[in-house]
């Protein structure tokens, strides 16, 4: 699939002291994109009157590029101890991203220019943990690959992590585009996983991500270049062939791996759920949506957030943990929720 290329670039005056921000600048002007000046990434809009549909349209085709200001981490339990955010949302459109949910109007990519700060703060938290070692998910906020072939942070946090023999870092990608990562001084210390579904769930749902292919090619490439591995498969829907489905998914990735018995190799489980704001919203942005989304067909889980029946999620979970046993003895699979 192509990289990201924006309509429209709306960056703050002050991201222009940092050269992340002045090249970003250069390169869409001399591209004669539409360039905007903001006082702040947080409060971005179109001027004109937009319909819920038009509005997210719009934002997933805008970049926004500022400083993060707030530079105490977030707790990120259970995958981390903190979010390490060097971006925020992504122009992909999973039609049932928790981000894209959590954000509102504000979906919009955002780029961090003051990517040094950023590490700096790494540090401080860092030093928190008093010598043990301490984690940081940089994918909580955001899927940094998407962008990353216009900011270069994420291989320079890879780089700074290698240097911090208490510090772990721990990435989420849809995106297949691995390549300027795979000759970086890793020292082992950032773990990758792959999202990952049937091509099925992909196509319908998952729009403006990588193809399954892609991401397995990039899952490959990355066992190969020796950082740990892993896969997030999510969420688990059980559409009529999902059995199948799943099956082949397992059997593909096994195959393609050059070492599919490696013993670093993990799986986590997320199993299909929707809040009641999610719900409008995604019948809002994809009115012609095949995910099942009546609420009398699942369990509420309360707060408004609803998964599969008992006896659905018993059968799912037992099924996708008998065949990743089966294909990958060796792996661990850390949860299924
Ligand atoms: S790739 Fe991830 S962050 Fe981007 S829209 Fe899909 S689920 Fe959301």
């Amino acid at each position: 699939m192509k990289k990201f290329y924006p309509k429209r670039l709306l960056i703050e005056k002050e991201a222009l002291k940092y050269p992340l921000g002045k090249k970003l600048e250069k390169k869409f002007l001399d591209d004669e994109l539409s360039v905007e000046y903001i006082k702040s990434h947080n409060r971005v809009g179109p001027e004109e009157q937009m319909s819920p549909l038009q509005l997210f349209n719009w934002a997933k085709e805008t970049l926004v590029v500022g400083v993060k200001k707030t530079l105490n981490f977030k707790s990120c339990q259970p995958s981390a101890d903190y979010r390490l955010v060097t971006t925020t949302s992504c122009p992909g459109k999973c039609e049932y991203c928790y981000l894209s949910t959590n954000l509102g109007s504000a979906v919009y990519p955002r780029i961090y220019v003051n990517i040094k700060e950023i590490l700096k703060a790494v540090k401080k938290h860092i030093r928190k943990g008093r010598g043990e070692i301490v984690t940081f998910e940089a994918s909580s906020s955001s899927d940094p690959l998407a962008v990353e072939h216009l900011t270069d942070s994420l291989r320079q946090t890879i780089e700074y992590f290698a240097t911090q023999p208490k510090g772990r870092l721990r990435v989420v990608t849809k995106f297949g585009f691995v390549d300027n990562l795979l000759d970086v001084n890793h020292q082992g210390r950032t773990k990758f996983r792959f999202s990952i579904n049937p091509e099925y769930i992909i196509k319908n749902f998952e729009h403006g991500t990588s193809s399954l292919a892609e991401r397995i090619a990039a899952a490959a490439k990355i066992q190969k270049a020796d950082y740990p591995l892993g896969f997030i498969i999510a969420p688990l829907i059980m559409y009529p062939e999902w059995k199948e489905g799943y099956e082949e998914l397992l059997t593909t990735l096994k195959d393609k791996l050059d070492n599919p018995q490696d013993q670093r190799l993990s799986f986590e489980l997320i199993q299909y759920r929707f809040s009641t704001r999610a719900k409008r919203l995604i019948e809002a942005r994809f009115p012609n949506t095949k995910l099942k989304l009546n609420k009398e067909d699942y369990h509420h889980k309360g707060f408004g957030k609803y998964v599969y029946p008992k006896d659905q999620e018993e059968e799912l979970k037992s099924f996708m943990e008998e065949r990743i046993k089966e294909n990958f003895p060796q792996a661990e699979i850390e949860y299924f929720v």
